[in-house]
């Protein structure tokens, strides 16, 4: 992944693919002072591409990370990466960091926040389950309080969970992991919010412990404009029960639906099926 061809967008140039290299020492390594983004482009446009510009420079303010570019510096850097890559559909990794410099230790105001934007193709996140319905675990972790850690971030250290979580999870054949929150209420997916449906109208947790995401915000709106209700409420690991359907939404996940989580199955009903097509469609026009 990191010897090949292609351009990267590293600190305000283009360079080429092998070269984006950082230092060891660089601080975000050592003290997960990160932010990104994770965005798709579909026919030489991403989708929600201001929205996630804006949600970055967000979470590099709640880390105490200004990042000196601004919302359009960083529309056109994603457009220079495209281009210079020749993809009309891809991925794009846009990601912040302190970098190295004057502060070792914990601090870091001393040192550069550094950006860079790569992209790839990557099809389907679930893969072959996309479709069928994906099958989660439940995460033995919790995602935490908002008072231990800014949630509202898209930062790299509340992703430690998420990653020893999806490890855990693919041991067991299962596709992703379902975590709770520090209270104990359904929350997110590793990389992914979830919602659920019964009797004709979607229930989805409240985004006060998880990311808000930008897919989630977008299919809320579509469901509502299609008369479908739309419970935002806190959602208890018990109800998982009594749910009928069940699907995953993120930039990378698109609309999944989901087949089981744990013991608990879901069919892949009409809302579903016909959610993920109308975010397909809406993605591409
Ligand atoms: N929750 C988590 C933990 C995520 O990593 C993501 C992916 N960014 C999401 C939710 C969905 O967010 P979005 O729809 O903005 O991609």
């Amino acid at each position: 992944y990191d010897d090949r061809d292609g351009k990267i967008w590293l600190d305000g140039q283009l360079v080429e693919w092998r070269d984006a290299k950082v230092h060891i020492l660089t601080h975000a390594l050592h003290y997960a002072s990160s932010v990104f983004e994770g965005e798709r482009c579909y026919n030489g446009k991403i989708f929600k591409s201001v929205e996630h510009s804006e949600r970055l420079l967000k979470s590099g303010e709640l880390l105490d990370m200004p990042i000196p570019y601004t919302v359009e510096q960083i529309e056109d850097a994603k457009k220079a990466v495209l281009e210079a890559n020749n993809l009309t559909d891809a991925y794009v990794r846009v990601i912040a960091w302190r970098g190295a410099g004057e502060d070792m230790g914990v601090a870091s105001s001393r040192n550069p926040v550094r950006m860079a934007v790569a992209a790839w193709t990557w099809g389907a996140y679930y893969g072959d389950a996309k479709m069928q319905g994906a099958k989660l675990d439940i995460a033995k972790w919790k995602r935490p309080s908002p008072e231990t850690i800014p949630t509202a971030a898209k930062a790299a250290g509340l992703y430690m969970i998420c990653t020893m979580s999806k490890h855990a999870a693919e041991a067991k054949g299962c596709s992703d992991a379902l975590f709770m929150d520090y209270r104990g209420y359904v929350a997110e997916a590793t990389g992914a919010n979830i919602f659920f449906v019964k009797d004709g109208e979607v229930h989805t947790p409240i985004p006060d412990a998880i990311l808000n995401g930008i897919t989630r915000q977008t299919v809320i709106g579509m469901l509502q404009a299609k008369g479908i209700k739309v419970n935002e409420r806190r959602i208890m690991p018990e109800e998982l029960a009594d749910f009928e359907q069940c699907w995953l939404t993120g930039t990378a996940a698109e609309v999944t639906p989901v087949g089981q989580i744990g013991d608990y199955t879901f069919t892949v009903g009409d809302i579903t099926r016909n959610i993920a097509e109308e975010y397909e469609a809406l993605v591409r026009s």
